[in-house]
C-alpha cells in the first residue's frame, strides 16, 4: 500500500517485484501511484509543514534513534530482504542495513548538533543568533542498488531537519521501501510527515518534481535521469514561490591506478572486490583499471585468475560470490557493452553463466582499452572491467582524470612520491589509497562526488544536513527598549 496525506491507499494497478536470481518469483507486489495521487501526496506534505517543522529537534532526533533500534532487531529479515529483492548477497546485505542504522543514528546526532550552532559574534545591546530551519517539502528518490541504506539515508535526512517528505523508491525494490516506512511510523514518525509514492519515475517523477510546492528534490541514481530532473526543478512556473533546490548524487567511472611499487597481492584483491562485489551494480564500484606498463601483464595474469575463482549463482546461497544483475534491462546493457568491448579491446576473460532463469552477465574483463574508448567513458553498472596500459604514473593520473565523472578513485602503491602526487592530483569525490574503493562508512567517509558524479556535500558527512535547511538569523536590538543585558546576576536575585 501506498501512504498518502497520512492514511493507506491500495491502488488496482500494481508493481511486480522479482528475484533478480530466481525471475519467475515475486517478492512482492505494491500498490502503484498516479500522478493525481503524487500530486496529493505534495499538497498534504505542504499541508502538514508547518506542524512537522515545529517538532524540536530533540523530537524529531529520536524518532531516528528509535528507528535505528528497531532496524537493529529486525536486521537479519531485512537482510533477507535485500537478498531477495535486489540479488545481494548476504554479506552486502548486511552492509546495506548496517549503513541504514548508521545513517539514522548518525544524522540524529548531527541534527542535535545542529540545534545549537556555534555562538555568533555578540555585542552589548544586540543579540545575534543563528538558527537551522527545515525547508519545506522534499521529494526523496533513491536508486534501487542500495535499496535500504540510500534510501533511509536520504528519507531521514530530509525529515530529522524538520521537512515533511514523498518518497518515490525505485521501482526494483518497492517491498524493501515499504519495510523502513513501517519502521519509521512504529518508530513514532507521524504519518503525514512522510508519503510512499511507489510509482515509475517517468509517470510520477516528473509530477513530484515540478509541483509549485516541492521545495527540493534529493536525488540519488543515474547522470541522465539526474540532469533531467535538475532541468525540471530549475524550471519557472506559475505558482512557483522558490528556486528549488537539487541535490543529486549521480554515477561514477571509478579507476584504480596499479603503480609499479604496489603491493600487488593487496591489489589483485582490492581490484577484484571493488570492481566485481555485487556484480559491479555499486555507483563506487571500480570500472577501469590503469595499470603501469613494467607490471601490467604480471599483474593482468594474476586478476585474471584470480577473477576465475568467483563463482556466479543465486545470491542466497552464500557459496556463490556473484549472483544476477538487477533487471532485463540491465542484463541487455550490460550485453551491448561487452558486445562494443571486443571491438574496442581484447577479452581478456568472462566467467561462465548459471544454466538457470535469472538476469545473469558473465564477470568479464577487456584489455588494451584507452581513454577514448566508450568502455572507458561510459558507465555500465556490471561486473565489467576495463584494463588500460599506462606508460608512467602522470599519464596514468592524466587517464584516471579523462572522464566527466569525478566519484572514487583508488591507488595501489608504495611509493611515498605517487601516493601525494594521487592525493593532490587525481581529482575524485572519494580517494582510496592501499584498499577497495567501495563500502565508505558513514562518518568514517562522508561519501558523495564532483563534476557530473554529484553536487551534494557528502552523504554520511558533517556538512549533509545543511542541505534541506535555510540558515536563518535574527538581530535584536536590545538597547532600544532599555534593557541591559542580561548578566546573569539577575538571575539570582529573589523573586517578588
Ligand atoms: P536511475 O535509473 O537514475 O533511477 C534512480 C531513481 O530515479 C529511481 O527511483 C527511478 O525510478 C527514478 N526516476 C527515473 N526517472 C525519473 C524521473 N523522470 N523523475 C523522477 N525520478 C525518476 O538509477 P538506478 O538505476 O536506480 O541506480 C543506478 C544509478 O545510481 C547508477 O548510475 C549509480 O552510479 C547511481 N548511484 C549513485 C550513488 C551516489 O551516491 N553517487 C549511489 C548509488 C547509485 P524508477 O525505478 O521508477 O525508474
Ligand atoms: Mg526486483
Amino acid at each position: 500500500e501506498l501512504w498518502i496525506a497520512g492514511r493507506p491507499v491500495a491502488t488496482a494497478e500494481k508493481l511486480v517485484s522479482r528475484n533478480p536470481s530466481r525471475s519467475s518469483e515475486i517478492v512482492g507486489t505494491h500498490s502503484k501511484a498516479t500522478a493525481e495521487l503524487a500530486h496529493a501526496a505534495v499538497e498534504d506534505a505542504y499541508a502538514f509543514f508547518s506542524e512537522w517543522s515545529a517538532y524540536s529537534a530533540a523530537d524529531r532526533s529520536i524518532v531516528l534513534f528509535r528507528a535505528a533500534e528497531i532496524l537493529r532487531t529486525r536486521r537479519f529479515e531485512l537482510d533477507a530482504w535485500l537478498v531477495m529483492e535486489a540479488g545481494k548477497s548476504w554479506a552486502e546485505a548486511e552492509a546495506d542495513t548496517g549503513e541504514a542504522i548508521d545513517f539514522c543514528e548518525y544524522y540524529a546526532r548531527q541534527m542535535l548538533r545542529l540545534d545549537h550552532p556555534e555562538a555568533l559574534l555578540q555585542m552589548p545591546g544586540e543579540k545575534d543568533v543563528l538558527r537551522y530551519i527545515g525547508l519545506g517539502v522534499g521529494v526523496v528518490i533513491p536508486p534501487w542498488n542500495f535499496p535500504l541504506a540510500i534510501l533511509v539515508g536520504t528519507t531521514v535526512a530530509a525529515l530529522v531537519t524538520g521537512n515533511t517528505v514523498v518518497l518515490k523508491p525505485s521501482s526494483e525494490t518497492p517491498i524493501i521501501a515499504a519495510k523502513f516506512v513501517e519502521v519509521l511510523f512504529e518508530a513514532g514518525l507521524p504519518a503525514r510527515a512522510l508519503n510512499l509514492c511507489v510509482g515509475s519515475g517517468s509517470e510520477v517523477g516528473d509530477t513530484l518534481v515540478s509541483h509549485p510546492k516541492t521545495r527540493f528534490i534529493s536525488f540519488t541514481g543515474s547522470r541522465e535521469v539526474g540532469l533531467h530532473i535538475n532541468e525540471l526543478a530549475a524550471k519557472p512556473q506559475p505558482g512557483l514561490r522558490w528556486i528549488r533546490r537539487v541535490v543529486a548524487e549521480m554515477g561514477g567511472k571509478d579507476a584504480i591506478l596499479v603503480d609499479e611499487e604496489a603491493d600487488l597481492n593487496a591489489a589483485v584483491e582490492g581490484v577484484a572486490l571493488s570492481a566485481f562485489g555485487f556484480q559491479g551494480q555499486k555507483c563506487s564500484a571500480c570500472s577501469r583499471l590503469i595499470v603501469l606498463n613494467t607490471i601490467h601483464d604480471r599483474f593482468v595474469k594474476r586478476l585474471v585468475e584470480a577473477a576465475g575463482a568467483w563463482l556466479l549463482g543465486p545470491a542466497e546461497n552464500p557459496a556463490f560470490t556473484m549472483g544476477a544483475v538487477a533487471d532485463e534491462t540491465a542484463r541487455q546493457k550490460i550485453g551491448s557493452y561487452i558486445a562494443i568491448g571486443k571491438k574496442e579491446g581484447e577479452l581478456l576473460f568472462a566467467s561462465s553463466v548459471p544454466e538457470m532463469e535469472g538476469y545473469w552477465v558473465p564477470l568479464t574483463i577487456f584489455g588494451g582499452i584507452r581513454p577514448e574508448h566508450r568502455l572507458a567513458q561510459e558507465e555500465i553498472f556490471g561486473p565489467l572491467l576495463a584494463v588500460m596500459r599506462a606508460t608512467d604514473f602522470d599519464q596514468a593520473i592524466q587517464w584516471a582524470n579523462s572522464t566527466r565523472y569525478a566519484l572514487t578513485g583508488g591507488l595501489f602503491s608504495r611509493s611515498p612520491d605517487n601516493i601525494e602526487l594521487a592525493r593532490s592530483e587525481f581529482r575524485v569525490g572519494n580517494l582510496y589509497i592501499n584498499r577497495t574503493i567501495t563500502g565508505a562508512m558513514v562518518s568514517r567517509q562522508p561519501f558523495g562526488g564532483a563534476a557530473m558524479s554529484g553536487v551534494g556535500t557528502k552523504a554520511g558527512g558533517p556538512d549533509y544536513l545543511r542541505h534541506f535547511m535555510d540558515p536563518r538569523v535574527v538581530t535584536e536590538n536590545t538597547l532600544r527598549r532599555g534593557f541591559a543585558p542580561k548578566t546573569g546576576a539577575e538571575e539570582h536575585q529573589p523573586k517578588k
